[in-house]
């Protein structure tokens, strides 16, 4: 096990390359992938590249899942692409970014995207971007710039549970920290209110639960994962196309070239075993092989393994997944534009329903020539862990949230709207840590990817559904005597691991009394 240190920047090898071992399966090895997700074309990437006969089996008409985009006419009877909602693309994501590297060597795809705001009605905006890259100095420099850390807003601190956050190491913190959840270790931490709400929960909430239906072990791991241990620094890219352009229909055709089939509208709707091999029932035809990876979301995963004739443990642990409230995703074509000096992505605190707000329009290539040519701005507003009954009241919801933030959109028609809420992300409540499949499971042939699955190093989102998809894949080649895909990412200890932080608590308590 590694600790973050500040000195080591370059990404850690967590799965060395095998030179000593085959590069390339045996003919005739075929695998079957479920799900044409991150998780889904990661895996069916590397096992396509090691000359196994994949085929991807995806429910929808288009690849990506969650990050999957599709065509949309306007109003005007002009065509735009739109996606499943904005993503951040961090640096860190060495997995992910692997991937992309196959269909742009140089990720030309990606640009920066400048600053990383918390905005809110009650406080001034906190910029948590462009803090120095390694730990602990991107802590130091937030504590010396940030105003909700100021001495009297962290007077009342919990400096062991703080100290936590820098101590994090995977078994300690789910002994520490699964049985409380996010909403009880924040408000033991015993920051201010702006703290707490300006730099905490706006975090918080992008893992799609509620804090109080979210483990602290996983908050605590996130934090470590994104800020505290993450030596790239917590600024991030974002494709400057739309995501079907830029990434799912190169990728589609990287695999094509490399004999893999991948089909579209194949929703899979059934398991069987014959003999060695698996049966997977889809629609338009089942295919069979002896190697399978479930890279589905969860509450499909859950389904899935349901009716199938899986071990005893992946169906405990399928079949006790849980899945995230709905989260809504409202794309807006406005008449005219936001103001001039706001971010491209500013994350929101403190609003019932508005979580975040992109504006595309000065983000990607078609949103930005819609505007130029009509002077609108394309607006995106996400909700996480939506209390909104419909998609419809979630946009209206979060369009009045964001007047009240952004005075300028008040008035401002809405030529164009795209809108949806859906579940499909998974929940990390407390004491579940243990409970969800891993990649390995105790069934023949069956691998499972996604970003609900327990990783054994750290990753977060679409980078935890790429390294288990190429986790699921490396045990596919080691089936076979390959060696597995060299995967690279950060330490899973934090700089004060080990030390006695818990202590803390004691001593300032002594100290006060
Ligand atoms: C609005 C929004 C914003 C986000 N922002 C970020 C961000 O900023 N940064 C970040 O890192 N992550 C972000 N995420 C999370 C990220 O999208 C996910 O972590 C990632 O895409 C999950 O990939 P996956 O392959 O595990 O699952 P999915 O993308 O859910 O893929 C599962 C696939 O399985 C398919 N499927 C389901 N059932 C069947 C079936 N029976 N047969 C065949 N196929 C089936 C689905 O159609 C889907 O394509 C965001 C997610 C959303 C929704």
């Amino acid at each position: 096990m590694t600790r973050t240190l500040p000195w080591r920047r370059a990404p850690h090898v967590l799965v060395a390359a095998r030179p000593e071992l085959p590069r390339h399966v045996p003919a005739g090895t075929r695998a079957v992938v479920v799900g044409g997700g991150i998780a889904g074309i990661s895996a069916a990437t590397v096992l396509a590249e090691r000359g196994v006969e994949v085929t991807v089996l995806e429910a929808a008409r288009h690849l990506g899942g969650r990050l999957g985009a599709w065509s949309h006419t306007l109003s005007d009877g002009s065509e735009q692409v739109v996606e499943h909602g904005f993503h951040a693309f961090f640096r860190h994501y060495d997995t992910w970014r692997a991937i992309l590297r196959r269909v742009d060597p140089g990720l030309g795809l990606l640009r920066p995207v400048a600053g990383y705001p918390v905005i809110s009605r009650r406080w001034p905006a906190e910029d948590l971007g462009d803090l120095p890259a390694a730990p602990p100095f991107n802590l130091l420099a937030l504590f010396a710039r940030s105003p909700s850390l100021r001495l009297r807003e962290i007077a009342g601190a919990d400096a062991a549970l703080g100290f936590a956050l820098l101590a994090h190491s995977p078994a300690e913190t789910v002994t520490r920290f699964d049985a409380m959840s996010a909403g009880e270790f924040l408000a033991r931490l015993g920051v201010s209110e702006r703290a707490r709400a300006m730099l905490f929960e706006a975090f918080a909430r992008s893992f799609f639960c509620d804090q109080d239906g979210l483990s602290a072990a996983e908050l605590v791991s996130m934090f470590h994962y994104y800020f505290l241990g993450n030596p790239a620094g917590i600024g991030f890219d974002a494709p400057s196309e739309d995501h079907r352009t830029a990434i799912w229909d190169p990728l589609a055709e990287y695999l094509r070239k490399r004999g893999a089939q991948v089909r579209l509208g194949a929703p899979v709707e059934g398991l069987r075993r014959s003999g060695e091999r698996w049966v997977v029932e889809a629609e338009g035809g089942s295919c069979e092989a002896e190697h399978v990876v479930l890279a589905l979301d969860p509450g499909a995963l859950r389904t899935l393994v349901a009716g199938a004739p899986v071990g005893p443990d992946l169906a405990r642990r399928a079949g006790s997944l849980q899945v995230a409230p709905p989260f809504a995703v409202s794309r807006l074509w406005l008449d005219r534009p936001a103001g001039p000096d706001r971010a491209v992505f500013s994350a929101v605190s403190g609003e019932p329903t508005l979580d975040s707000v992109t504006l595309y329009s000065r983000l990607e290539g078609e949103s930005a020539r819609w505007a130029a040519r009509t002077g609108g701005e394309v607006v995106e507003l996400h909700s996480y862990a939506c209390t909104a009954p419909d998609a419809a009241t979630a946009t209206a919801r979060m369009r009045a949230e964001l007047a009240a933030l952004w005075p300028e959109t008040a008035e401002a028609r809405v030529l164009d709207v795209v809108e949806r809420s859906e579940a499909t992300a998974p929940a990390f409540p407390p004491g579940t840590a243990g409970t969800r499949p891993g990649v390995l499971t105790d069934t023949p042939g069956i691998r499972v990817a996604g970003d609900f699955v327990d990783c054994p190093f750290p990753s977060g989102l679409m980078e935890r559904a790429s390294m288990t998809g190429v986790l699921a894949a490396n045990d596919v080649l080691a089936a076979v005597g390959v060696g597995p895909e060299e995967i690279r990412g950060i330490a899973d200890r934090g700089l004060l691991a080990g030390l006695p932080v818990h202590r803390l608590g004691a001593l300032g308590r002594a100290r006060g009394a």
